[in-house]
C-alpha cells in the first residue's frame, strides 16, 4: 500500500504560492485514485504554521513541519536536510512536491539519500490497475512518456500548470515539528535576496490568461523601408498594460539585443519562447511579427487556443500551427486593438 507525503515549502511571506496549492490537488488526487493511500503534508519554512492553516481542511492526516529561521532561505544543504527528515518523519513511499528552483534543485539528491527515485517536470499522475504511471515530456516537449518505477520513496516533481490549485476555506492544523539536523557546513552558502525587475517592467506573467508573443519583425524594414522600433515599443508595452498579458519573443528577437541592432528594450532571453526558451502554459496566444518556424512554435505546446498576426500568407503560422491567421500589418492591427481597450477603460 502507498501512503504520500505532500512536500511543499513556504515562501519568504510565510505563505503557499500557487504551485505548492496546485501540488496539494495532485496528492490527493492521487490518493483518491490508489484508493486506500493517506496524505501527510511536509512543510519546510522559517514558520510553518501560517502556512499549515490555510490549507487545514485538505483532508490531510498529519501536518510535519521542519520550521527554523535557516529554512526560509532557498539553499541546497538547509532544503535537502529539511526534505530528507520530512520523508523520514512521515515514512512515505510517495512524494508529491510542486516543480519550484527550491524543490528541483534538492529531489535528485534527496532520492539518492533515503535510496529511492525522483522525476521532475511531470505533467500528469495516473493510476491504471491500482500502479501508478506518470507523465513528461522529453526532448524539448516533442515527445510524451509515461512511465512507472519501483524504487521506494519516489519523488515526484509536479509541473505547475496541470491541476488547479487547492482551494479551501482556512482553518487550524496541528503541526508536529521534525526536527532537522543542521551542521555549520550546511549553513555556509548564504542567500542574499532576489534580484528582478521592477514591478512595472516585469513582462513575464505566468499566471496571465494571454501570452502575447513579440519576433523579430518588429525590428525589422516595414513598408517606407525604415524601422520603427520605437513605435514597436509603444504598441507593445500599452498593450501589456491594459491586457496584463505575458511577453514572449521568439529567438532571433532576444538575440538581436546581442548584436548591436535596434532592440525594444524590456525583451530579454528570459522572455523566449521555443525549442530553446520556455514552454509556458496559458490559455491563449497571440504572436506578432512573428514567422512561427517549428523550433519556436513548439514552445506554443500548452497554450491552447493561438492566433498570428503575420503579413506573410505563407508564414509558418499558416502551415497548421495557428487556429487562426490575421494576414495584415502587425503595427495597424495592435493600434486598433490598443484604441478599442482604451474605449473599454
Ligand atoms: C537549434 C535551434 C533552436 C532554436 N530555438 C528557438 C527558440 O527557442 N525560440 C525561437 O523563437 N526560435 C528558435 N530558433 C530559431 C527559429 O528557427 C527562427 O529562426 C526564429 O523563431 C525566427 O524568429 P522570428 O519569427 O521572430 O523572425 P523572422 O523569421 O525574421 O520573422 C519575422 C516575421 O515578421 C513578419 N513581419 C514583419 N513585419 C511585420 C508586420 N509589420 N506585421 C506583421 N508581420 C510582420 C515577417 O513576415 C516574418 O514572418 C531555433 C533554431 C535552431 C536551429
Amino acid at each position: 500500500m502507498e501512503s504520500i507525503l505532500c512536500l511543499l515549502h513556504t515562501e519568504s511571506n510565510g505563505a503557499l504560492a500557487r504551485p505548492a496549492l496546485e501540488a496539494l490537488t495532485a496528492a490527493k488526487t492521487l490518493a483518491a485514485d490508489l484508493g486506500d493511500a493517506m496524505v501527510d503534508v511536509g512543510l519546510i519554512g522559517a514558520d510553518v504554521q501560517a502556512a499549515a492553516d490555510v490549507i487545514a481542511p485538505c483532508g490531510a492526516r498529519r501536518f510535519l513541519g521542519a520550521a527554523g529561521p535557516e529554512l526560509g532561505e532557498p539553499r541546497y544543504a538547509t532544503d535537502a536536510a529539511a526534505a530528507e527528515a520530512l520523508i523520514r518523519a512521515s515514512g512515505a513511499t510517495l512524494v508529491v512536491a510542486p516543480q519550484t528552483s527550491r524543490v528541483a534543485r534538492v529531489a535528485g539528491g534527496v532520492a539518492r539519500r533515503l535510496g529511492g527515485s525522483a522525476d521532475t517536470h511531470i505533467t500528469g499522475l495516473q493510476v491504471e490497475k491500482g500502479a501508478l504511471k506518470i507523465a513528461r515530456w522529453y526532448y524539448r516537449q516533442r515527445m510524451e512518456a509515461t512511465l512507472s518505477r519501483l524504487k521506494r520513496p519516489w519523488i515526484l516533481v509536479v509541473d505547475s500548470g496541470c491541476v488547479k490549485p487547492w482551494e479551501g476555506a482556512p482553518g487550524k492544523a496541528r503541526v508536529e515539528p521534525v526536527s532537522v539536523e543542521l551542521t555549520e557546513a550546511a549553513r555556509r552558502s548564504r542567500f542574499l535576496g532576489v534580484q528582478e525587475p521592477p514591478a512595472d517592467e516585469q513582462t513575464i506573467r505566468p499566471e496571465a490568461e494571454l501570452l502575447f508573443v513579440a519576433g523579430a519583425g518588429w525590428t525589422k524594414k516595414q513598408a517606407d523601408g525604415h524601422t520603427h522600433v520605437p513605435d514597436a515599443e509603444k504598441l507593445i508595452l500599452e498593450f501589456l498594460k491594459r491586457t496584463q498579458a505575458s511577453l514572449g519573443g521568439s529567438k532571433s528577437l532576444v538575440d538581436i539585443s546581442g548584436e548591436g541592432q535596434a532592440v525594444l528594450h524590456f525583451m530579454t532571453h528570459l522572455n523566449q519562447i521555443g525549442q530553446t526558451g520556455a514552454t509556458p502554459r496559458h490559455p491563449k496566444g497571440l504572436a506578432t511579427c512573428c514567422h512561427g518556424e517549428e523550433p519556436h512554435t513548439v514552445g506554443w505546446r500548452f497554450v491552447n487556443e493561438r492566433r498570428a498576426v503575420n503579413r506573410d500568407p505563407s508564414c509558418g503560422w499558416a502551415r497548421g500551427k495557428a487556429d487562426v491567421l490575421y494576414v495584415a500589418d502587425a503595427f495597424e492591427v495592435m493600434e486598433k486593438v490598443n484604441a478599442l481597450l482604451a474605449k473599454q477603460d
